[in-house]
């Protein structure tokens, strides 16, 4: 069965074609700047041993209807050889950032699903209409092909009320939805998923900590493989430092921003969300250029890993508190599955938690999933490579397979 992944941002498509009963991907690519003249398509496309031919096709693609029939029209391309008609696909799987508390599992598409996305529109300004342009524009590329939405927030629905209010007036909550609902919950669910095969126990009876450290980052407390706290909020910006946001800051911030520096409401935004985090503090976003940085003696590149680094600490202690117990802790996204010196400096001092990095285990070959805990504590530290994608692939086949089931 081959599945189609989307993940449509406000000028880019990204997708994946996948072969789910082979395990394999057989194309990717990006479709981006779209709307500008400096836009660009990239497709590669895998064989079986994983080899890959690509090609890089500059031009404008004046919006995502147009960008969606080009990946298409590759797809079908005989030279590229990887579908020969449209209706092999056989579903389409989208990303979708928010589904407020209106969904709690993947789902498939139809007019109510798509109202209310657009109805929690609100909760992710950025992000919810360009997702919906994709769906929509996929609905009339691939009209017989069933649609399913995959949200980022679905998986962090299971936590109790007092990891996910506010302590605000309650009518903010109740009225519009202000509370807390964190984000990767595609990844998180993934790497719990993998964790448990890995030890082979069901998910269902494992305390975890799941880190997912990317250029975005965020971590979950699972109790019984179920979601009980995540540190991203309402929005992406609450949490753990990122590459360019701030993560926990005091609330008032902005008001001092505001009423100190004139800074109108959009400045503080683009302060707090692009131009924070690693970069505010060391000038770098991206992880490999502020270790390189601190390499060669930058002292505020020590000062944001210290913070980075102090941060998601913080997080583990509070989560075992939380928790009371833990059998995993995981890793993964680009810092998490690359930097063992990320890895060895959020857990240390942690021994007396069970939590204590294997120093050589850390830095072995990685070649899938590494175990990098020791073997002598009781919580199992595991990298696991995150595949967002995949999971969207395995949720749409499982969404599709109860919906018959459910039709008879
Ligand atoms: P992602 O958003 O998951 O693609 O992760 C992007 C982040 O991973 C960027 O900050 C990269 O610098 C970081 N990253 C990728 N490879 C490495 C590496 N070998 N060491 C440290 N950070 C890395």
């Amino acid at each position: 069965m081959k599945i189609l992944v989307i993940n449509t941002g406000s000028s880019s498509i990204k997708y994946k074609l996948f072969d789910m009963d082979r395990h394999q991907v057989l194309a990717s690519g990006l479709a981006e700047k779209i709307g500008e003249t400096s836009g660009e398509l990239k497709h590669a496309v895998f064989d079986a041993g994983g080899q890959t031919r690509d090609l890089k096709r500059p031009g404008f693609i004046p919006d995502h209807n147009a960008g969606l029939i080009r990946i298409v029209d590759l797809l079908l391309d005989p030279e590229w050889g990887v579908i020969a008609r449209k209706s092999d696909i056989a579903a389409v799987g989208h990303r979708v950032v928010h589904g407020g508390e209106t969904f709690q599992a993947p789902t498939r598409i139809d007019e109510a699903v798509l109202n209310a996305v657009r109805k929690h529109t609100p909760l992710a300004p950025l992000h919810n209409p360009p997702n919906l342009t994709g769906i929509n524009v996929a609905l009339s590329i691939f009209p017989d092909a069933p649609q399913v939405a995959v949200f980022d927030t679905a998986f962090h629905q299971t936590m109790p009320p007092r990891a996910f209010l506010y302590a605000l007036p309650y009518e903010l909550y109740e009225r519009e939805g202000v509370r807390r609902y964190g984000f990767h919950g595609t990844s998180h669910a993934y790497v719990a998923e993998i964790f448990a095969r890995h030890v082979n126990r069901p998910l269902e009876g494992l305390d975890l900590i799941t880190i997912h450290l990317g250029n975005g980052a965020s971590m979950a407390a699972l109790k019984n493989g179920k979601c009980v706290d995540t540190t991203m909020g309402m929005t992406p910006l609450e949490g753990l430092v990122m590459g360019t946001r701030c993560g926990d800051t005091d609330p008032a911030l902005p008001f001092f921003l505001a009423d100190h520096l004139g800074m109108s409401l959009k400045e503080i935004d683009g302060l707090l969300n692009k131009a924070s985090g690693l970069k505010g503090i060391c000038g770098a976003n991206d992880m490999r250029e502020v270790l390189h940085k601190r390499d060669a003696g930058d002292p505020r590149a020590q000062t944001a890993l210290d913070i980075y680094c102090y941060r998601i600490k913080k997080y583990i202690g509070a989560y075992y508190a939380v928790l009371g117990r833990l059998d995993g802790l995981v890793f993964t996204a680009g810092i998490g599955e690359n930097s063992p010196e990320i890895r060895m400096r959020c857990c240390d001092g942690l021994d007396r938690l069970g939590i204590k990095v294997d120093p050589v285990k850390n830095t072995g070959a990685r070649n899938g999933i590494l175990d990098i805990g020791c073997r002598d504590q009781a919580v199992t530290i595991l990298v696991v490579p995150t595949d967002e994608e995949f999971k969207i692939a395995q949720e749409t086949i499982r969404v599709l397979e109860s919906s018959y089931g459910n039709t008879g």
